[in-house]
Order: C-alpha cells, then sequence, then structure tokens
C-alpha cells in the first residue's frame, strides 16, 4: 500500500534523514498529522489507512518544504509551551523549551500577592501566557517592537482565554508610562552576536534576525533592558533574562554595575548559564 500512513512514514522519515534532519521520524509525523487534523496516536491505530489525492498534494507540499530546512512549527504554524498550544508565524521567534526556565525562575520570584509583570520582546507571548496561566492574580504585560508579534500573542491570549494579559507594540519600555509598577520584568532578548555561525544553521535560519542578533557581542539590548528596567521596577522588584551560554559573567557585571542587588546565574536543561536576574532595591 503506497499511500498508506505506515509507508508514507517510513518512506518520508528515510528522505528527511537524508537531508538532514535530525528528528526525521518526529518531523514526518508532526507534518502527517498537521495534514490528516489527527493527533498522533491516529498514526499508530491506523497504519493501513490511505490518504486520499488531496492529503497526499498537501503532504508532498509541507515536505517539500521541511527537506528544504523550514521549521516545523512555521510549517504547521504551532509549537507548544508551557503545555499552552501557541500559534507561531516567521515574523516571531520558535519558543524553546530552554525558555521554560526562564518561566519557572520568573514564577519563584513573583511575590504572593497580586502585582504585575512585564515580558520584554514577547514574539508569540510565549512568556507572558505561561506566567499568565499561572497565575490569575497578576496581570501580565508583553511588549514587542514588531506589530505582527503583538498581533500574534493578542491571538495567542484569545484561543487561550488567558485574559489576565495585555500586549502593545513598542520598542522596549516605550509604550508604557514611566513609573516602578513592576514586580518582576522578564525578557528573552536578542543575545546573538552577528558573527556567530549558527546563525546560518538549521531552524534559525528562518527566524527573524531582529529577534535573534544584538549588536556589541550579543549584549546591547540585554544593557539597554538592565539600564532602564530601574525606573519599571518597584522597589525590591526582579529583573530576569534569558542569554547566551557563554554569556553569564558579562551579564552579571551588567547588572552589578547599574547597581543590582543578589544578582545570579541560573543553567538551563542543559546545565549551561542561561538566566541571569538581579533584584533593584529602588533608588538610594
Ligand atoms: N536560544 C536561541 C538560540 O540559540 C536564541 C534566542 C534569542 O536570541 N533570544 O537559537
Amino acid at each position: 500500500m503506497p499511500d498508506s500512513i505506515e509507508c508514507l512514514l517510513k518512506q518520508t522519515s528515510a528522505q528527511l534523514d537524508a537531508a538532514g534532519s535530525n528528528s526525521p521520524q518526529l518531523d514526518s509525523a508532526v507534518l502527517l498529522c498537521h495534514v490528516l487534523d489527527k493527533p498522533r496516536s491516529y498514526l499508530l491505530t491506523w497504519p493501513e489507512k490511505q490518504l486520499d489525492e488531496a492529503q497526499l498534494a498537501t503532504f508532498s507540499t509541507l515536505l517539500a518544504r521541511r527537506i528544504a530546512g523550514e521549521p516545523i512549527a512555521y510549517i504547521v504554524g504551532e509549537r507548544e509551551f508551557w503545555s499552552l498550544p501557541l500559534k507561531v508565524s516567521p515574523s516571531t521567534l520558535i519558543p524553546r523549551p530552554d525558555t521554560e526556565r526562564l518561566v519557572e525562575l520568573a514564577l519563584e520570584k513573583i511575590p504572593a500577592q497580586a502585582c504585575q509583570v512585564l515580558d520584554l520582546g514577547t514574539g508569540t507571548g510565549a512568556i507572558a501566557l505561561a506566567i499568565a496561566s499561572e497565575r490569575a492574580d497578576v496581570a501580565v504585560t508583553g511588549i514587542d517592537l514588531r506589530l505582527e508579534a503583538v498581533a500574534l500573542a493578542t491571538e495567542n491570549s484569545h484561543r487561550l482565554s488567558i485574559t489576565n494579559s495585555r500586549f502593545l507594540a513598542g520598542s522596549w519600555y516605550s509604550p508604557l508610562e514611566q513609573q516602578p509598577q513592576f514586580a518582576v520584568i522578564v525578557s528573552n532578548p536578542p543575545y546573538i552576536d552577528e558573527a556567530d555561525p549558527h546563525l546560518i544553521e538549521g531552524d534559525v535560519r528562518f527566524e527573524p534576525k531582529s529577534a535573534l542578533v544584538a549588536s556589541d557581542n550579543g549584549l546591547a539590548d540585554i544593557r539597554i533592558i538592565s539600564q532602564d528596567g530601574r525606573q519599571y521596577l518597584l522597589p525590591g522588584g526582579w529583573l530576569l533574562m534569558e542569554h547566551g551560554f557563554e554569556q553569564g559573567i558579562a551579564v552579571r557585571t551588567i547588572l552589578e554595575q547599574l547597581g543590582y542587588a543578589q544578582v545570579s546565574t541560573s543553567q538551563d536543561y542543559a546545565g549551561l548559564d542561561r538566566v541571569t536576574m538581579g533584584c533593584w532595591l529602588g533608588d538610594h
């Protein structure tokens, strides 16, 4: 049965493997489920099921895109983050599992009582929505420079019925009234150096450069966020930022020089430096 689920999976996994995908079986299963509009369990339950002509045509178009290197998340238009199914688009970064570490650490720093949290460079809204979904009493604001990202994050909040979040367009803090108002500020900003060879490999080739690359060895945006954050954090509030695995010392130095206290770096799930945080005690 050449067009059965089982045969197609076998065949296309081999093609994707040859094309250099590092998850060929998973890729073909995800694409097939997308075309069939069925969960993964369906593929195992109905291995002999045949695809009709229209399904086959769609599947081969999607497969060709994946073979050309396009990220699976852009092809199917969705990625799960913190168990939330999020719509993604090429105008935003694809949420990474390691960024869930930033969410975990931020949740530890959010005070027990109702307060406000800010997510800078929110993209799909992943971090903001994860926090808002865990803490119904916290009002979360997400900001992104790109209007498409703001629209997408807003759409994600509606699809997930997360009502304690709002999304604004602008550069970093610019859409906000300038006063201390946040208990926690989080950000996964662009932090990759322009010359980093990993920018021409794999999924990142298809992601917006503006979400990945920063000048000053990748530290320019981290510096702005840290510097200006002092005007928006309540006394005792925390700033937490994701960064590259080799940037821990540099980010700690930035925060310490700006007067943040209790500066420390935490590791991602691979044990690499990934999130640095500091506490703003207020002007003194
Ligand atoms: N962690 C991502 C990567 O290495 C980059 C995310 C970012 O620049 N904020 O591909």
